[in-house]
């Protein structure tokens, strides 16, 4: 598989994106338009629209054209066919697969997982979903784990926070072979790092809140099809929603189930801050990457530090598929600190590191993973995904490397 499969135009075409729609009064970003309802002159083409044979607006829940001229910059960005915003990465996530799942149906994912994707899939299993996490480092895992009701097949590019990075181009050819729908969660590494259409995927998420709004300023997710899948072959797809191309069959029914059922719409407001944030994708994660490469090589050689987990580092063990497969390594990384080192005097030290839960931001961001969002799992689970207690997640954002690393310098002295 080609290293390049990122578009080549990426950021000109993202700058450019909103005036290709010729919006009212040439203006260079689309508009928010915050209106629930449209009106119709003609009765007939509100009922046109209603009935899918017509495109067009009908109410604010189910799309609305400022957040519609993000989807399409996504859609771009995946060099997918079509895309769905939804109100945060979480309700893209789980408004797609309770929109496409039914009861008796049964998932296999990677169990390095995103934390709130991995309480989701709990809850999916009391209604009757089956989830079975296997190591998805190994595509045989995954093989092993796939059942006759098996629909689709869950991963991330980056897990969070160890660093793992699944066998994604031979899981693709495993869900290719057995027509399982190949889910993939891209906000890790981003469309600017990595395309998941590239090694097969059916649909990728991308929490906007992360590294395409950038921004730290709005919450948002997106579900885009890659238009690879053929959703003739899946059992679950309403008749209804079967008047159009069998390619487009998916995100339609992500589209009005997921949108109607649960109504995390993405407000107009949310749309454009992540739209203007996501025109600066591509030199925001260039420079992030560059400060986090950095700030590893710093940790690894550091006597305090006993660990580091960053897919840039030649120790780690998936630093040749992640060579291979994205343009860069990443922002995130976590360390963990030698024994007698204490993880919250470290956090407490820093001065520019702001202690934080979210990842993706421009700034950096710095948590005890263990005490905070890995805690409700449990140290069984944590154990499993190879959470250590001293463990420190870091997302590296656009500072002056120069002024990161002596902060560190300074922190760990
Ligand atoms: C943050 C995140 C999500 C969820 O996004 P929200 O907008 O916070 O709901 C999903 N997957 C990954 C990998 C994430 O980092």
């Amino acid at each position: 598989m080609s290293k390049k499969n990122f578009t080549p135009s990426f950021t000109t075409a993202a700058l450019h994106a909103d005036r290709k729609d010729k919006p009212e009064h040439g203006v260079l970003h689309k508009a928010i338009h915050t209106s629930v309802a449209f009106g119709y002159d003609d009765a007939r083409e509100l009922a046109a629209v209603f009935q899918g044979k017509k495109s067009g607006y009908a109410y604010g829940r189910q799309s609305n054209p400022t957040v519609e001229a993000l989807a399409r910059k996504v859609t771009q960005m995946e060099q997918g066919v079509s895309s769905v915003c939804f109100a945060t990465g979480m309700a893209a996530i789980g408004s797609s697969l309770i929109a496409l799942l039914r009861a008796g149906d049964h998932i296999v994912s990677s169990s390095f997982l995103f934390g709130n994707t991995n309480s989701l899939f709990a809850t999916l299993q009391t209604f009757g979903i089956g989830v079975t996490f296997v190591d998805a480092t190994a595509a045989a895992n995954v093989a092993a784990a796939i059942q006759p009701n098996t629909r689709l097949v869950f991963v991330e590019t980056i897990a969070n926070p160890v660093t793992q990075i699944c066998d994604l181009e031979g899981i693709g050819k495993l869900c290719a072979e057995r027509k399982l729908v190949y889910f993939v969660d891209n906000t890790m590494t981003s469309p600017w790092l990595f395309v998941p259409k590239a090694v097969g995927a059916s649909l990728v998420i991308n929490a906007l809140t992360k590294y395409i709004g950038g921004h730290g300023n709005a919450l948002g997710g997106c579900v885009t099809d890659t238009g690879l899948y053929d959703w003739r072959g899946f059992g679950n797809i309403y008749d209804n929603y079967k008047n159009v191309d069998p390619t487009l069959w998916g995100i339609t029914q992500i589209r009005k189930k997921g949108l109607r059922d649960f109504g995390a719409a993405l407000a107009p407001e949310s749309a454009h801050h992540l739209s203007v944030g996501a025109d600066t994708l591509g030199l925001r994660m260039d420079k992030s990457c560059a400060n986090a490469q950095a700030v590893a090589e710093f940790c690894s050689k550091h006597p305090k530090v006993s660990k580091v987990f960053y897919p840039g580092l030649p120790t780690h063990p998936q630093h040749a598929r992640a060579k291979a497969l994205f343009k860069n390594f990443g922002a995130l990384m976590s360390i963990e600190l030698i024994d007698g080192v204490d993880c919250f005097d470290f956090l407490n030290a820093l001065e520019l590191v702001v202690c934080s839960s979210n990842l993706g931001d421009t700034r950096t961001l710095g948590i005890p993973v263990a005490h905070t969002i890995y805690w409700e799992m449990g140290a069984q689970r944590r154990a499993s995904m190879g959470v250590g207690d001293s463990m420190v997640r870091l997302s590296i954002g656009i500072e002056d490397t120069a002024d990161l690393l002596a902060d560190f310098t300074h922190a760990l002295a």
